[in-house]
């Protein structure tokens, strides 16, 4: 059943000429793979945000949606820690403005209102189809470990929580998920299964030419992944 969903949806986008799937399907799909994303919705007018927000429950991120764009936050479409219904209103209309100034002819479908994550330790966990391999499923801590020091490993998929457990004890910032200064060490049973669900997806559905959840947020007892981007064949 859930196969089936997933399949109608990756046509729909394709016949639209679509080559990524929004934020909004990229994180239901993760939900039939039992990963985590925070509580969110998608809002067409800035009245209908704040009362998103106000259900969800603050603070509140806002993000575009466009089909025109793929990096939301290159193109100021962003904006995190939204404390209060007039914070939201400022963030939607500010995120609009931004984006027709970025991209002048981007369509916005909505803006997504998303609960914030807790700061957590910041993970990512990728897939890309290799021509020789076929899909393989990355794994790395975010920001400058991934950027600047490529702290990341790689496996062919798929891989059960084990092997999973592995790709992650083999990169060099483990310390950090186990934790420094008297930290709690991170969910790494969670953190397995995510990464192992990944490389199923990607396995199941040879349409998808790339897979990011970029970044996760892992605590001691759970994870979200706070964004997720589907780049078709
Ligand atoms: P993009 O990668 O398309 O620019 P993201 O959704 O990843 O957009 O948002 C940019 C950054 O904002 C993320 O890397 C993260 O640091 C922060 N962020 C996004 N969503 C959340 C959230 N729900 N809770 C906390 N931080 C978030
Ligand atoms: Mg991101």
């Amino acid at each position: 059943m859930r196969k089936e969903q997933i399949l109608t949806k990756i046509e729909k986008f394709k016949r639209c000429g679509q080559r990524f799937l929004p934020e909004p399907v990229c994180e239901e799909i993760l939900s039939f793979y039992d990963i985590p994303t925070p509580p969110a919705q998608l809002a067409r007018e800035s009245g209908e945000a704040v009362e998103l927000a106000r259900q969800i429950g603050f603070p509140v991120v806002l993000k575009v949606i466009s089909p025109q764009i793929i990096h939301k936050s290159d193109a100021g479409g962003v904006m995190v820690n939204l404390k209060s219904e007039e914070e939201v209103e400022r963030a939607f209309r500010k995120i609009l403005e931004n984006a027709k100034s970025y991209n002048p002819k981007a369509e916005i479908e909505g803006i997504y209102v998303q609960k914030m994550a807790p700061p957590g330790r910041e993970v990512i966990i990728g897939a890309v189809k290799d021509a020789q391999f076929g899909p393989v499923v990355m794994f790395g801590l975010g920001g400058i470990f991934v950027e600047v020091l490529k702290d990341v490993v790689f496996r062919v998929a798929p891989i059960d929580e084990e092997e999973a457990r592995e790709m992650v004890d083999e990169i060099r910032g483990l310390p950090i998920l186990k934790g420094v200064r008297g930290e709690k060490p991170i969910d790494f049973d969670s953190l397995s299964q995510a990464i192992s669900n990944v490389s199923r997806l990607v396995v199941d559905f040879p349409q998808i030419e790339q897979f990011d959840a970029n970044p996760v947020c892992v605590y001691p007892d759970r994870l979200y992944a706070v964004d997720a981007r589907i780049i078709l064949e």
